[in-house]
């Protein structure tokens, strides 16, 4: 339990070696290290290519939530990107050492990073930090969102694999230029709208859209990430008798719904406020709900 000078508390730092199989030394699978000493190879291909994969897992009062999911996720991405399959038993305990290690905080942000490794060696570096997350509160109570053109079909995740749809990449530059974009546009996010006219996913979120009796998401085939916080919030739809499923959905299907969200594990459930010009309509009771069922506290 350490503190900086402005009092948030440190960060901590893991590193997994036996992230893909036990370490060829013997030594241990997962270790903490010192976060403000350099860790990491200038010829690891994260660093050269942005080769790597990742996930962010959000922690509330201490509980990571969808610690499997996640783990999941990044055995999916991984596999798409042919890289070596991560181990998710060691990398789950290593997930908890992190939370372990850090000072007790309200919301913490989890990353697990996974790379292909230093050029030449085979061996993907891994590597979880755990940090006190961003004040998102102010995204809770409603964004504005830009509809930004992908330049990318639905059809890409099968056609065009290569193109790496819906694996979560080390590569975000362009979904973080998409992100200053929308706010050059007024906006605080995006949404990214495929090249037929069917909207995707936000730059670091997923949609979910209300519809009278049923909440929607893009198709995971479409291209984009499968949401563990939509995967959470539409099985309890479902268990509520709500219709909740996968359909393509254009610009207008979203501006004349009854309701949308950005959805994401740290940042959690975003009401859409205004879509480009198109003011939507807002549940915050049901945003909350949403919310409570994100933490864990539900
Ligand atoms: N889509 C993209 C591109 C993302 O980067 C993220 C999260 O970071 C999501 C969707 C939402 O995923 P999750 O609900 O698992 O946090």
């Amino acid at each position: 339990m350490t503190s900086s000078s402005t009092d948030t508390p440190a960060p901590v730092l893991v590193l997994v070696p036996g992230a893909a199989g036990a370490p060829a030394d013997g030594s241990a699978p997962f270790q903490l290290a010192d976060p403000a000493v350099a860790q990491l190879s200038v010829t690891d291909l994260v660093v050269t290519r942005g080769d790597g994969i990742f996930e962010t897992i959000g922690a509330f009062d201490g509980t990571p939530i969808n610690v499997g999911p996640h783990l999941a996720r990044l055995a999916r991405s991984a596999s798409l990107l042919e890289l070596p399959a991560p181990d998710q038993e060691v990398i789950a305990a290593a997930v908890y050492a992190a939370i372990e290690a850090h000072a007790d905080v309200p919301e913490l942000t989890i990353r697990v990073m996974y790379s292909r490794g230093i050029e030449g060696e085979d061996t993907p570096t891994c590597w979880i930090d755990a940090h006190v997350s961003a004040d998102w509160a102010p995204y809770r109570t409603g964004i504005r969102v830009a509809s930004l053109d992908r330049g990318l079909s639905t059809t890409v995740f099968d056609e065009s694999p290569w193109l790496l749809q819906g694996a979560k990449t080390l590569s975000y530059a362009v979904n973080m230029a998409a992100v200053r974009e929308a706010k050059r546009r007024g906006a605080q996010d995006a949404l990214f709208v495929a090249t037929d006219g069917y909207v995707l996913e936000g730059p670091t979120s997923t949609l979910l859209v209300h519809r009278g009796d049923a909440f929607l998401t893009t198709p995971v085939s479409a291209g984009v990430l499968p949401g563990t916080c939509v995967n959470t919030l539409l099985a309890a739809l479902q268990d509520e008798g709500y219709e909740a499923g996968e359909e393509l959905m254009s610009l207008q299907d979203v501006a004349t719904s009854d309701g949308a969200w950005l959805l994401s594990s740290t940042r959690l459930a975003a009401p859409i406020t205004h879509l480009d010009d198109t003011e939507l309509p807002v549940d915050l009771g049901l945003t909350a709900r949403f919310e409570d069922l994100l933490t864990g506290r539900a």
